[in-house]
């Protein structure tokens, strides 16, 4: 199988699952326990949290450990509106992940005030349009995808964290897809919370973190054994957090694994074969590993599941959408019609991936939406596969 799905789940790093396996096996002493067993666990929870702080530029007082971002999204969020009655205004995005969608829907539900903020031809929030969003004294959170998990589109972070202090509106940003492929540094971006996913960065699934700036309050989701400074409790996934951990230190060192030159040798093939291919937001600061791309007049239901059927895994749009026959809110945001989202197909790379099976995967892509094509134009029918 050619893997190019990354922004769905990352395949775990061979070194993170290594570093993992004992704490699965001998090592499994509670952390929460005063004993010699505990204590250990402890203390690979607390490197832990040193590692995934170290990538951030963040401090490990400031992450705490959650199932994953989908947790650390609705902490934050449900904590927000109960924290600051007085402020109604949730501000979003146009192009959120469902977390922060249904998390802003629960807001309304509850009585708040949600406004999304829209995002230009190229993908990217409007900042005009997020200084006028913004009502000081009335906003209670700020929450952006940092980078989109169907385009790759990079948010322009520090200015909309600008604009919402200057006007006293705390800022959480989704950084799932951001952390891990691009540096982090919220020493240069004074996020107050911000999400992240192990699974996103060659750790595995089911464990995340929530970073909380010192400056920032904060009330737990989740309360009992008071685990994580009261602020998750919960017995520590350890195994995937030391997973995690891991993740984080080699995700520091691959920053320079040049993930832009897949992503753009495999868009320079495709649209050397499919000349009216249109990439999104390929004029906007996008992730180096993402290409959201559409082939007019391409079923891409059925090339997904011909390519599937030719070992390439990829994706019709958000893994977390696979079932929806819903168009894809992020293209419509960008203001491309339903049509064009159903000729869309993402490909997302990772430090796993060769420039061979890349090429060879364009190559692929161009082969099987021909053959689409073909039977379309000779049977007017749907496509039947071998
Ligand atoms: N935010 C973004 C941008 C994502 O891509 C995802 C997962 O696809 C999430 C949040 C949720 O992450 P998880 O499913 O690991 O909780």
């Amino acid at each position: 199988m050619t893997y190019l799905d990354a922004n769905a789940t990352t395949p775990p790093d061979p070194e993170v699952v290594r570093t993992m396996l004992p704490w699965l096996t001998e090592h499994y002493g509670n952390p929460s326990a005063s004993h010699a067993a505990g204590r250990e666990s402890k203390r690979a929870l607390e490197k832990a949290r040193r590692q995934v702080a170290t990538m951030i530029g963040a401090t490990a007082e400031e992450i705490v450990f959650t199932s994953g971002a989908t947790e650390s999204i609705n902490s934050v969020i449900l904590f927000a509106q109960s924290e600051w009655p007085e402020r109604p205004l949730l501000i979003i995005s146009a192009v959120e992940h469902a977390a922060v969608i249904e998390s802003a829907g629960r807001w309304e539900a509850l009585g708040g005030r949600v406004k999304r903020v829209p995002v230009d031809n190229h993908g990217i929030v409007k900042l005009e349009a997020m200084q006028s969003a913004l009502e000081p004294g009335r906003t209670a959170l700020v929450s952006i995808i940092w980078a989109n998990n169907e385009t790759g589109v990079i948010s322009p972070m520090a200015e909309i964290v600008a604009m919402a202090h200057a006007s006293g509106a705390p800022v959480h940003a989704d950084a799932v897809q951001m952390v891990g492929k691009l540096p982090v540094d919220i020493g240069a971006v004074p996020l107050d919370y911000l999400s992240l996913s192990a699974h996103k960065m060659h750790g595995v699934k089911g464990c995340g973190a929530l970073f909380v700036s010192r400056r920032a309050p904060f009330h737990p989701l989740l309360i009992g054994g008071g685990q994580e400074s009261g602020r998750r409790s919960g017995t520590e996934n350890l195994p995937g957090i030391v997973a995690m951990g891991k993740a984080a230190e080699l995700a520091q060192n691959d920053y320079a694994c040049d993930l832009a030159a897949l992503r753009d040798g495999f868009e320079l093939r495709l649209s050397a074969g499919w000349p009216d291919a249109v990439i999104h937001g390929s004029q906007a600061p996008r992730l180096p590993n993402t290409t959201s791309i559409c082939l007019p007049g391409v079923d891409a239901a059925a090339l997904l599941i011909l390519l599937d059927q030719r070992g390439i895994a990829c994706s019709g749009g958000s893994a977390c959408h696979a079932t929806s026959l819903h168009p894809s809110h992020v293209l419509a945001s960008m203001g491309y019609p339903a049509s064009h989202a159903a000729s869309t197909l993402r490909f997302s790379f990772s430090r796993m991936n060769t420039r061979d099976e890349v090429s060879a995967a364009a190559e692929e892509v161009i082969r099987s939406a021909r053959h689409i094509l073909d039977q379309r134009d000779t049977l007017g029918s749907p496509v039947e596969f071998a």
